[in-house]
């Protein structure tokens, strides 16, 4: 059994990447065997894994367009146990390349086709666009974590979002469904904070984690290291965040 999640919001700065890279990891630390996917052309989640995005020969974008093998693609990091497939500033136009291309909504999901079941988890980290390169990854899915900010307008864009979900559903991928709602930068000295969590709560019910990501500067450091948190500052909030989500998952899951 393994699960392909796609890490989705079409907003930027909510967390995706950050979740997509120490879920990926505390993931891994619980003995699953993880593969990361980066289909962000900015390749935040490829750097914050400290692979360097300039130059690779092969990457999300060779995948998409150019129906290279995802074998060639997957750098598997040792000291990590993670798997990634690396993205690359290329696949900026991949979005306008796919348009015209055959079966252009399933090109993930075929590609990913056959090495799936190497594989526990397959995490998604999307763009911050509803365009094709975040529909390819929720026909790619079996199911959808949404990370939600804990900031103002926290909820405006999920009506979007659940509405692409539900087309994505209908018309590409029947079996989709929402894996979980997990808040991110989480301040506890504000009232605001705590008003959205009970907004996301009432709205998305038992679907929102009970583990809550606290704003932790740490987390934002640990990119530019090319480490994920809990190598970086493994007694950080950020770390014992991303550790307990990952358990949580894991619960959820079953697998
Ligand atoms: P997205 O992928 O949705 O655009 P990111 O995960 O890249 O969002 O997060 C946006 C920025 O906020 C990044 O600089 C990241 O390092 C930082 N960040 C993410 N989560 C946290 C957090 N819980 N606390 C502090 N900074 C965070
Ligand atoms: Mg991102």
């Amino acid at each position: 059994m393994s699960k392909v999640i796609a890490i989705a919001n079409q907003k930027g700065g909510v967390g995706k990447t950050t979740t997509a890279i120490n879920l990926g990891y505390s993931l891994a630390v619980l003995g699953k065997k993880v593969l990361c996917v980066d289909i962000d052309p900015q390749s935040n989640m490829t750097s914050g894994f400290g692979i360097n995005p300039v130059s690779l020969e092969h990457t999300t974008y060779t995948v998409l367009i150019e129906e290279d093998d995802i074998k060639n693609a997957i750098v598997f990091l040792k000291e990590m146990n993670v798997s990634v497939v690396p993205s690359s500033i290329q696949l900026a136009g991949a979005e306008i390349e796919l348009v015209p291309m055959i079966s252009r909504e399933f090109r993930l999901k075929n590609a990913l086709k056959d090495i799936k079941e190497e594989f526990d988890y397959i995490l998604i980290d999307c763009p911050p666009s509803l365009g094709l390169l975040t529909i390819n990854a929720l026909t790619a899915a079996d199911s959808v974590i949404v990370p939600i900010q804990c900031e103002y307008y926290a909820l405006e864009g999920l009506t979007q979002l659940m509405n692409t979900i539900n087309l994505v559903k209908k018309s590409l991928n029947p079996n989709l469904e929402i894996e979980g709602v997990v808040l991110t930068m989480f301040n506890a000295r504000t009232n605001l904070s705590i008003q959205v969590v009970d907004e996301v709560k009432k709205f998305f019910k038992d679907k929102v984690y009970r583990t809550i990501i606290p704003r932790n500067v740490r987390l934002g450091e640990a990119p530019s290291f090319g480490k994920p948190i809990s190598l970086y500052d493994p007694t950080s909030k950020g770390a014992e965040a991303y550790e307990e989500l990952a358990q949580e998952v894991v619960e959820r899951a079953k697998i």
